[in-house]
């Protein structure tokens, strides 16, 4: 079974040339990242996710997480692997120094994020989730819960998890029904909670659960909803870990995939919970995180996929099998067009997406440390626009792509032993958690288009257009090539904007019925957009004979692959979301039964 290998020098070429790098080290508090020291950042990290993280992953998914009278084991392995990721300092590294972190861009911190999840999406999640909870805390927490918990959780001594999902409450948590009572300076809070990620493990010493819960004279709805810090030992009065909460693990999922995560069902019976920020306004604490969140399960994609094409590479380049069609050889399998034609598909994606997701996160940056405010609101609205196509469009993608993976392996894609049933099988959960692709589509249509009449997306269709003057410039045919299916992929974007926008407030199903494929379309045309932008640069670095010229070369081939394979399917998008919404509703539920 092949290992994984950090694709270091794609990402420095995405966050040097292409997501700016430079600019964001000069954003205020963020002095520290020079490209050396990011350098040796992603140098170390790539070293932890290969040693350490990469041999467990296949043997973690084998054996899972384990539950037994309300405690969970994770497999073999993991806790020293959590050991040494706290000791290596690694929980800190996205955090302001104030609360202890590192300090670095959200830019250099998903890089390692990447890699992290690569080789090991199931221990990933665990600092997924507990980030997850600290940003929650930095955001709306008392003074007094800050100083209590946040110094170890940005530490990983204790880890976090976000306690949303009830059994009739999933993508719609106005739904949630777990009570908090007060009492004294606390609540008590009851009621279970469903597929709760490390909710219970082995990995740390306390689990700081944030809970939502509705206290006894809330108003329905999403206006009722508060959120709570539910620990699962209570700190006793020097801070370290106590008494046992009344917070229990109830048991845990059996999966399709990220088998050594734990998804837990939790049960909570009077268990002391302290209010986060005001009464009522849980859910909108939980829409400030959500851009991070759901940023991190759209990387899940990237990392997903780059696996999947690494050791899709690997298998292609010795499976021998078929005759080459010139030479009449038995050769390996990479020698064939269509397994080419595959493992294009796999790479010009991946690196398309990672570039996009780059590109957004360092947008994060500077919507968070720009001393502009007017740079810092224009920032802003692009992640806001962009966040559910990186969540919905890539991990799609990510789906996409380890789906091929299996398909170059032909029946050996099918058998565990080789791992690239697991990539697929762990990929499927990213396009339903955190928000399913259906409610990241519907917000990119309802919130991030129609609300604000496309304002921010068409801001974007211009910037598409002041960038193909750039690339008119061009003499190279690959980048004339690109351009023209950039074009039709803005040209695109527009139509089916002035058809949502349009149509919206008279037939809302009919603009909603093709919100997923237009969440697509803008995908493909933003990994497009920064596939161009790879190209013109890669251009330019081969003309001046600098640098690496075979991973430029690629660069423009790989581009011009996505132009014809991907981007090229703009139009049909086009059609599907303004042409295609009668026929989704038309059908009867009887009709839709009908033999
Ligand atoms: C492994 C795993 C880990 C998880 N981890 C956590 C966690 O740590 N914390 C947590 O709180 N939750 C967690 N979840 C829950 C997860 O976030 C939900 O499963 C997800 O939000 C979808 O909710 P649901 O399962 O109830 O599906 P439903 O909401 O019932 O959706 C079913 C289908 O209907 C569609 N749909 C629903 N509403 C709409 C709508 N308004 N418009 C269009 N389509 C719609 C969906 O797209 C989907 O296709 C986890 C789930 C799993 C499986």
């Amino acid at each position: 079974m092949s290992s994984y290998t950090a694709p270091l020098k794609d990402m420095q070429f995405v966050l040097n040339e292409l997501a700016g790098l430079e600019e964001v080290a000069k954003l205020p508090g963020y002095q520290e990242a020079t490209p050396e020291t990011v350098a040796a950042i992603l140098e170390e990290a790539s070293k932890f996710a290969i040693e350490v993280l990469d041999p467990l992953n296949y043997s973690g998914d084998q054996e899972g997480s384990k539950w037994s009278d309300g405690k969970v084991t994770t497999p073999k392995g993991f806790k020293e692997a959590y050991r040494q990721y706290v000791e290596a300092g690694w929980p800190a590294l996205p955090f302001e120094e104030a609360v202890g972190g590192q300090g670095l861009p959200k830019l250099v911190a998903t890089a390692v994020e990447e890699m992290l999840t690569s080789s090991n999406m199931s221990f990933s999640l665990c600092p997924l989730l507990t980030q997850g909870a600290i940003h929650a805390l930095i955001l709306c927490g008392s003074d007094a819960l800050k100083k209590a918990y946040l110094e170890n959780m940005v530490a990983g001594r204790w880890t976090g998890t976000m306690n949303l999902t009830e059994p009739q409450a999933g993508s719609d948590l106005a739904l949630v029904r777990s009570r908090a009572v007060p009492k004294g300076d606390h609540y008590l809070i009851s009621g279970q909670k469903i597929f709760i990620t490390y909710g219970e493990h082995d990995l740390a010493e306390n689990i700081v659960h944030l809970v939502l819960a509705r206290t006894p004279d809330a108003p329905e709805g999403v206006k009722g909803i508060s959120l709570f810090v539910v620990p699962k030992f209570l700190l006793k009065p020097d801070g370290t870990p106590g008494e046992r909460n009344r917070a229990k693990c109830a048991s845990i999922e059996h999966k399709l995939g990220i088998h050594a995560s734990p998804t837990a069902v939790m049960v909570f019976e009077d268990a002391v919970g302290y209010l986060v920020g005001e009464e009522n306004k849980g859910l909108a604490y939980m829409f400030v995180m959500m851009n991070a969140a759901r940023f991190s399960v759209g990387l899940e994609g990237v990392s997903i996929a780059e696996r999947a094409f690494q050791r899709a590479l690997a298998y292609a380049k010795e499976r021998l099998q078929g005759k080459d069609l010139v030479q009449g050889k038995t050769v390996p399998i990479i020698r064939h067009p269509d397994v080419r034609r595959m493992l294009m598909l796999m790479k010009s994606q991946t690196e398309a997406a990672r570039a996009l997701a780059y590109v957004v996160a360092a947008s994060m940056d500077v919507a968070h440390k720009s001393s502009s405010k007017e740079e810092q609101k224009r920032h802003q609205a692009f992640v806001d626009l962009m966040i559910p196509v990186v969540k919905g469009w890539i991990t799609e993608t990510g789906n996409e792509v380890a789906s091929l993976g299996v398909q170059v392996h032909g029946g050996m894609g099918f058998i565990e032993e080789t791992g690239a049933a697991q990539h697929l099988r762990d990929a499927r959960i990213t396009t339903i958690y955190e928000g399913t692709t259906g409610i990241q589509a519907g917000d990119l249509v309802g919130r991030k288009i129609a609300r604000e009449a496309g304002a921010t997306v068409k801001g974007w269709i211009s910037e598409l257009g002041r960038f193909d003057l750039e690339l008119a410039k061009s003499a190279n045919p690959d980048i004339q090539v690109l351009r023209s299916r950039l074009a039709a992929g803005a040209q695109a974007v527009q139509e089916c904007v002035e058809f949502i926008v349009g149509t919206v407030t008279r037939d809302p199903n009919a603009a909603f019925a093709g919100a997923v494929p237009f969440l697509k379309l803008m995908g493909i045309t933003a990994g497009g957009w920064q596939m161009a932008r790879a190209a013109l640069i890669a251009e330019k670095k081969l003309s001046k004979k600098e640098g690496d010229q075979s991973f430029y070369s690629a660069k423009i081939v790989t581009a011009r692959f996505f132009a014809d394979h991907v981007l090229s399917q703009a139009p049909g998008l086009a059609v599907t979301v303004t042409q295609g919404s009668a026929a989704v509703m038309a059908l009867t539920d009887e009709q839709f039964l009908a033999a």
